[in-house]
Protein backbone atom coordinates (compact mmCIF):
# COMPACT_ATOMS: atom_id res chain seq x y z
CA UNK A 1 0.00 0.00 0.00
CA UNK A 2 1.77 3.05 -0.97
CA UNK A 3 -0.82 5.81 0.49
CA UNK A 4 -0.57 5.75 4.44
CA UNK A 5 -3.97 7.06 4.50
CA UNK A 6 -5.92 4.41 2.72
CA UNK A 7 -6.38 1.72 5.75
CA UNK A 8 -6.24 -2.14 5.15
CA UNK A 9 -9.80 -3.07 4.57
CA UNK A 10 -11.46 -5.47 6.92
CA UNK A 11 -14.13 -7.31 5.18
CA UNK A 12 -17.24 -8.70 7.46
CA UNK A 13 -16.67 -11.34 9.77
CA UNK A 14 -17.05 -14.73 7.29
CA UNK A 15 -17.32 -12.66 4.02
CA UNK A 16 -14.52 -13.58 1.39
CA UNK A 17 -16.21 -12.55 -1.83
CA UNK A 18 -18.02 -9.25 -2.56
CA UNK A 19 -20.37 -8.16 -5.35
CA UNK A 20 -19.81 -4.20 -6.02
CA UNK A 21 -22.73 -1.70 -7.55
CA UNK A 22 -21.30 0.58 -9.14
CA UNK A 23 -23.12 3.95 -10.12
CA UNK A 24 -20.41 5.21 -12.01
CA UNK A 25 -16.15 5.65 -12.60
CA UNK A 26 -15.88 8.72 -10.80
CA UNK A 27 -17.41 7.15 -7.34
CA UNK A 28 -16.66 3.50 -7.81
CA UNK A 29 -12.83 4.31 -8.73
CA UNK A 30 -11.71 4.86 -5.02
CA UNK A 31 -13.56 2.20 -3.95
CA UNK A 32 -12.20 -0.46 -6.42
CA UNK A 33 -8.57 0.99 -5.53
CA UNK A 34 -9.28 0.59 -1.93
CA UNK A 35 -10.73 -2.94 -2.56
CA UNK A 36 -7.74 -3.86 -4.85
CA UNK A 37 -5.41 -2.50 -2.57
CA UNK A 38 -6.41 -4.32 0.24
CA UNK A 39 -6.52 -8.01 -1.47
CA UNK A 40 -10.29 -8.35 -1.82
CA UNK A 41 -11.87 -10.56 -4.48
CA UNK A 42 -14.57 -8.76 -5.97
CA UNK A 43 -16.57 -8.03 -9.15
CA UNK A 44 -18.53 -4.75 -9.98
CA UNK A 45 -22.32 -4.90 -10.90
CA UNK A 46 -23.64 -2.37 -12.95
CA UNK A 47 -27.67 -1.82 -12.58
CA UNK A 48 -28.75 1.53 -13.18
CA UNK A 49 -31.73 1.42 -15.23
CA UNK A 50 -32.76 4.46 -13.50
CA UNK A 51 -29.70 6.76 -15.51
CA UNK A 52 -31.53 8.82 -18.58
CA UNK A 53 -31.20 9.50 -21.40
CA UNK A 54 -29.75 6.23 -22.60
CA UNK A 55 -26.99 8.48 -24.09
CA UNK A 56 -25.87 9.50 -20.75
CA UNK A 57 -26.27 5.86 -20.22
CA UNK A 58 -23.30 4.57 -22.01
CA UNK A 59 -21.14 7.21 -21.16
CA UNK A 60 -21.18 6.33 -17.57
CA UNK A 61 -21.14 2.75 -18.34
CA UNK A 62 -18.40 2.59 -20.45
CA UNK A 63 -15.95 4.68 -18.51
CA UNK A 64 -16.35 2.06 -15.71
CA UNK A 65 -15.90 -1.08 -17.95
CA UNK A 66 -12.43 1.40 -18.83
CA UNK A 67 -11.21 1.60 -15.87
CA UNK A 68 -12.38 -2.22 -14.64
CA UNK A 69 -10.85 -3.25 -17.60
CA UNK A 70 -7.75 -1.62 -16.83
CA UNK A 71 -7.37 -2.82 -13.63
CA UNK A 72 -8.37 -6.71 -14.66
CA UNK A 73 -12.07 -6.54 -12.55
CA UNK A 74 -14.97 -8.34 -14.15
CA UNK A 75 -17.46 -6.34 -15.03
CA UNK A 76 -20.94 -7.46 -14.96
CA UNK A 77 -23.31 -5.52 -17.19
CA UNK A 78 -26.75 -5.98 -15.90
CA UNK A 79 -29.96 -5.00 -17.94
CA UNK A 80 -31.30 -1.79 -18.72
CA UNK A 81 -34.47 -2.02 -17.58
CA UNK A 82 -35.85 1.59 -17.39
CA UNK A 83 -39.86 0.30 -17.73
CA UNK A 84 -39.56 -1.60 -14.75
CA UNK A 85 -38.03 1.68 -13.18
CA UNK A 86 -39.99 4.07 -13.94
CA UNK A 87 -43.09 1.68 -12.60
CA UNK A 88 -41.05 1.85 -9.26
CA UNK A 89 -40.76 5.36 -8.77
CA UNK A 90 -44.51 6.25 -9.75
CA UNK A 91 -45.97 9.05 -8.26
CA UNK A 92 -43.16 10.13 -7.30
CA UNK A 93 -41.39 11.88 -10.04
CA UNK A 94 -41.33 15.61 -7.92
CA UNK A 95 -39.79 13.97 -4.70
CA UNK A 96 -36.35 15.90 -3.89
CA UNK A 97 -32.91 14.12 -4.03
CA UNK A 98 -32.70 11.90 -0.74
CA UNK A 99 -36.66 11.64 -0.82
CA UNK A 100 -38.63 8.84 -1.05
CA UNK A 101 -38.07 8.35 -4.94
CA UNK A 102 -34.46 7.84 -3.94
CA UNK A 103 -34.98 5.13 -1.87
CA UNK A 104 -37.02 3.52 -4.33
CA UNK A 105 -34.49 3.77 -6.66
CA UNK A 106 -31.63 2.72 -4.44
CA UNK A 107 -34.03 -0.45 -3.62
CA UNK A 108 -34.37 -1.66 -7.03
CA UNK A 109 -31.00 -1.46 -7.49
CA UNK A 110 -29.50 -2.96 -4.46
CA UNK A 111 -32.18 -5.88 -4.73
CA UNK A 112 -31.02 -6.41 -8.05
CA UNK A 113 -27.32 -6.63 -7.16
CA UNK A 114 -28.56 -8.90 -4.00
CA UNK A 115 -30.24 -11.46 -6.36
CA UNK A 116 -27.47 -11.88 -8.78
CA UNK A 117 -24.79 -11.95 -5.71
CA UNK A 118 -27.11 -14.56 -3.79
CA UNK A 119 -27.02 -16.87 -7.43
CA UNK A 120 -23.49 -16.45 -8.16
CA UNK A 121 -21.66 -17.31 -5.03
CA UNK A 122 -21.46 -13.71 -3.56
CA UNK A 123 -21.51 -13.29 0.36
CA UNK A 124 -21.47 -9.55 0.17
CA UNK A 125 -22.39 -6.85 -1.50
CA UNK A 126 -21.33 -3.24 -1.13
CA UNK A 127 -21.50 -0.28 -3.41
CA UNK A 128 -20.08 2.74 -4.90
CA UNK A 129 -23.11 5.17 -3.98
CA UNK A 130 -22.33 6.13 -0.39
CA UNK A 131 -18.76 7.46 -1.28
CA UNK A 132 -20.81 10.68 -2.65
CA UNK A 133 -21.31 13.32 -0.40
CA UNK A 134 -24.42 14.15 -2.03
CA UNK A 135 -26.09 11.34 -1.13
CA UNK A 136 -27.44 10.04 2.46
CA UNK A 137 -25.10 7.22 3.96
CA UNK A 138 -28.26 6.53 5.95
CA UNK A 139 -30.70 5.77 3.44
CA UNK A 140 -28.18 3.85 1.42
CA UNK A 141 -26.98 1.96 4.27
CA UNK A 142 -30.90 1.07 4.77
CA UNK A 143 -31.20 0.06 1.25
CA UNK A 144 -28.63 -1.96 1.32
CA UNK A 145 -29.42 -3.91 4.40
CA UNK A 146 -32.83 -4.28 3.27
CA UNK A 147 -31.77 -6.04 -0.26
CA UNK A 148 -29.27 -8.41 1.29
CA UNK A 149 -31.86 -9.22 4.17
CA UNK A 150 -33.51 -11.09 1.62
CA UNK A 151 -30.70 -13.99 1.65
CA UNK A 152 -29.62 -15.60 4.74
CA UNK A 153 -26.41 -16.26 2.91
CA UNK A 154 -25.52 -12.40 1.81
CA UNK A 155 -24.22 -9.51 4.12
CA UNK A 156 -23.91 -5.93 3.00
CA UNK A 157 -20.90 -4.28 3.93
CA UNK A 158 -21.45 -1.01 5.36
CA UNK A 159 -17.79 0.15 4.93
CA UNK A 160 -17.93 4.25 4.66
CA UNK A 161 -15.72 4.68 1.79
CA UNK A 162 -15.39 8.55 2.17
CA UNK A 163 -13.79 8.07 5.24
CA UNK A 164 -9.52 7.94 5.82
CA UNK A 165 -9.10 10.56 2.52
CA UNK A 166 -11.68 7.95 0.66
CA UNK A 167 -12.74 11.43 -0.35
CA UNK A 168 -10.36 12.94 -1.72
CA UNK A 169 -8.96 10.41 -3.61
CA UNK A 170 -11.93 10.21 -5.30
CA UNK A 171 -11.16 13.13 -7.00
CA UNK A 172 -7.52 12.42 -7.46
CA UNK A 173 -8.47 9.15 -9.18
CA UNK A 174 -11.11 10.80 -11.62
CA UNK A 175 -8.68 13.60 -12.28
CA UNK A 176 -5.88 11.30 -12.95
CA UNK A 177 -8.16 8.78 -15.03
CA UNK A 178 -10.02 11.94 -16.80
CA UNK A 179 -13.27 10.67 -15.83
CA UNK A 180 -16.32 11.35 -17.55
CA UNK A 181 -18.25 14.39 -15.23
CA UNK A 182 -21.85 13.56 -15.07
CA UNK A 183 -23.67 16.93 -14.30
CA UNK A 184 -26.52 15.21 -12.06
CA UNK A 185 -27.43 12.30 -10.63
CA UNK A 186 -28.76 10.01 -13.28
CA UNK A 187 -32.66 10.12 -13.84
CA UNK A 188 -34.98 12.35 -16.02
CA UNK A 189 -36.18 13.78 -13.04
CA UNK A 190 -32.52 14.99 -11.27
CA UNK A 191 -31.79 16.08 -15.05
CA UNK A 192 -35.17 18.65 -14.76
CA UNK A 193 -34.44 19.70 -11.56
CA UNK A 194 -30.71 20.60 -11.86
CA UNK A 195 -31.43 22.13 -15.36
CA UNK A 196 -34.00 24.17 -13.81
CA UNK A 197 -31.60 25.10 -10.65
CA UNK A 198 -29.23 26.12 -13.59
CA UNK A 199 -31.74 28.18 -15.32
CA UNK A 200 -32.58 29.83 -11.89
CA UNK A 201 -28.48 30.61 -11.44
CA UNK A 202 -28.85 32.43 -15.28
CA UNK A 203 -26.53 29.09 -16.50
CA UNK A 204 -26.80 27.13 -19.67
CA UNK A 205 -28.32 24.22 -19.33
CA UNK A 206 -26.53 20.81 -19.12
CA UNK A 207 -25.22 19.47 -22.19
CA UNK A 208 -24.28 15.76 -22.25
CA UNK A 209 -21.19 14.05 -23.19
CA UNK A 210 -18.85 17.29 -22.78
CA UNK A 211 -17.50 17.48 -19.43
CA UNK A 212 -14.49 15.58 -18.02
CA UNK A 213 -12.47 15.56 -14.97
CA UNK A 214 -8.55 16.97 -15.36
CA UNK A 215 -9.51 18.26 -18.57
CA UNK A 216 -10.91 21.74 -16.96
CA UNK A 217 -12.27 23.21 -13.98
CA UNK A 218 -14.43 21.30 -11.56
CA UNK A 219 -15.01 24.04 -9.33
CA UNK A 220 -18.26 25.36 -10.14
CA UNK A 221 -19.60 21.94 -10.34
CA UNK A 222 -18.75 20.48 -6.96
CA UNK A 223 -20.54 23.16 -5.19
CA UNK A 224 -23.74 22.25 -6.65
CA UNK A 225 -26.62 22.16 -3.97
CA UNK A 226 -28.62 19.01 -3.46
CA UNK A 227 -32.19 20.25 -5.94
CA UNK A 228 -34.27 20.09 -3.52
CA UNK A 229 -32.30 19.76 -0.51
CA UNK A 230 -32.14 23.07 2.75
CA UNK A 231 -28.10 22.27 2.43
CA UNK A 232 -26.56 25.82 1.91
CA UNK A 233 -24.09 25.78 -0.84
CA UNK A 234 -21.55 26.90 1.36
CA UNK A 235 -21.59 23.38 3.41
CA UNK A 236 -21.82 21.41 0.17
CA UNK A 237 -18.66 19.03 0.51
CA UNK A 238 -16.52 18.53 -2.60
CA UNK A 239 -17.49 15.70 -4.46
CA UNK A 240 -18.34 14.18 -8.18
CA UNK A 241 -20.51 17.08 -9.52
CA UNK A 242 -23.24 14.62 -10.43
CA UNK A 243 -24.19 13.65 -6.74
CA UNK A 244 -23.29 10.96 -7.89
CA UNK A 245 -25.86 8.32 -8.23
CA UNK A 246 -27.36 7.22 -9.91
S1 LIG B 1 -31.29 8.87 -10.10
FE1 LIG B 1 -30.66 10.00 -8.27
S2 LIG B 1 -32.18 11.64 -8.01
FE2 LIG B 1 -33.05 10.10 -9.41
S3 LIG B 1 -34.22 8.75 -8.08
FE3 LIG B 1 -32.20 7.78 -8.35
S4 LIG B 1 -30.97 8.52 -6.59
FE4 LIG B 1 -32.78 9.85 -6.76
Amino acid sequence: MTDPLRPSLALPEGSSKVLMHSCCAPCSGEVMEAMLASGINYSIFFYNPNIHPVKEYEIRKNENIRFAEANGIEFIDADYDVDNWFERVKGLENSPERGERCTKCFDMRFERTALYAHEHGFDTITSSLGISRWKDMNQINGCGERAAGRYDDLTYWTYNWRKHGGSARMIEISKREEFYQQEYCGCVYSLRDTNRHRRSQGRERITLGVKFYGRDSVIEEIRRPVIGSTEPVENSPAAPSKDSGQ
